[in-house]
């Protein structure tokens, strides 16, 4: 067996969520594991991809691949695939891990096993571990043939480095398919951030609800995130309403996160934002209604203001850690 994986990296550093898929894939220690890196800067960081567990980096910088577009990146790696002889490719979810994943199956004609949160070897077998029927069982699922793909969902593995540091580094560029390259980027924006990690990679997040009062509130939610070095999300209501970002929605029609630690503030629980959540290794809720659905599924559980409660908490947490 051999497998790949798809490394996408911002501002030259490597996602944390696609270093923890790379880590999972060397834990497994059956055969060398390769690795994907595409865009300006890829070189340089096969040493950080080493450290991970890649035996092999392959890095492409052509400026087809230099914008964060799909089907080149579909190009790139039908190639490595082919090259390489991978009968395994891995990615860490993302909008554009997702496109690029959907892309190679149907490129490779392959099966590709989506929202992962687990895989093993089991008699030499890959074996996925999916959540199904509302997150309220894990279903095995396996691959009919090669090569296999799989996306994980975010947060499934922690990205452990495993020593090592100096991968076998090949130069990639492939045939560019003139579909791959029609497609162009004229505009792209950052998306402000106090300087905090991504909600996919966070292993903290506070997440305001419509319990906040009003968009001005969600500065609540930011502070006690930023005490916690943690990521603001938000549930649809407040989307909606154009409190908050959609990119910071989370739940059935937004992002689905497993943090280490979910912080929900004002947010009653609907089944639709559950779905996206419950996964969370510790989930606290802090809402006035006793009987709010959130309280069936958290660990621990606050009946309070959130207008109350979240400043004192922010100064408990600040002065801990300071
Ligand atoms: C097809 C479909 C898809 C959907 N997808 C999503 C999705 O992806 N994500 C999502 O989140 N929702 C989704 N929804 C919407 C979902 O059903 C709920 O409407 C939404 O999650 C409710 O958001 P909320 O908890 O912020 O608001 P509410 O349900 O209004 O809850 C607010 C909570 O705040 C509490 N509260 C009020 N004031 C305070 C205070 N001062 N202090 C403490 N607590 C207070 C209240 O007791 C209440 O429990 C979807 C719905 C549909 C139909």
């Amino acid at each position: 067996m051999s497998t790949l994986v798809f490394l996408e990296h911002h501002g030259n550093e490597l996602q944390k969520g696609s270093l923890g898929v790379l880590a999972k894939a060397a834990s497994l220690g059956d055969g060398d594991v390769g690795a994907v890196i595409a865009g300006e800067g890829a070189r340089s960081l096969a040493g950080e991809a080493g450290k991970f567990g890649a035996a092999k980096v392959w890095a492409c910088e052509d400026a087809e691949v230099a914008q964060p577009l799909p089907q080149p990146r579909v190009d790139l790696l039908a190639q490595v695939v082919e090259e390489g002889g991978y009968d395994t490719v891995l990615f860490a979810n993302s909008v554009l891990a997702a496109d690029v994943a959907a892309g190679l199956a149907a490129r490779l004609g392959a099966g590709l096993n989506w929202d992962l949160v687990d895989v093993e070897l089991r008699d030499g077998e890959f074996v996925g571990k999916r959540p199904a029927l509302q997150d309220s069982v894990y279903a095995d699922v396996g691959w009919s043939s090669t090569p296999r793909l799989a996306l994980f969902r975010a947060g499934s593995f922690d990205a452990t480095p495993s020593g090592g540091g100096d991968p076998e580094t090949a130069d990639v560029s492939p045939t560019y398919k003139e579909h791959s390259t029609a497609v162009q980027l004229v505009a792209q924006d950052a998306a402000e951030s106090g300087g905090g990690p991504s909600i996919e990679d966070a292993d903290v997040i506070v997440a305001g609800g419509r319990g906040l009062g009003e968009p001005d509130n969600f500065t609540l939610a930011e502070e006690l995130a930023k005490a916690l070095g943690g990521a603001v999300g938000a549930t649809r209501a407040v989307v909606d309403a154009g409190w908050y970002p959609y990119s910071a929605q989370i739940g059935q029609t937004g992002k689905t996160v497993s943090p280490k630690l979910y912080v929900a503030l004002g947010i009653s629980g609907a089944i639709q934002h559950k779905v996206g959540m419950q996964s969370s290794g510790t989930i606290v809720a802090i809402n006035k209604d006793p009987n709010a659905p959130i309280f069936e599924f958290s660990d621990l559980g606050v009946v309070g203001d959130v207008h109350a409660i979240v400043p004192k908490l922010t100064e408990l947490v600040r002065a801990r850690k300071g």
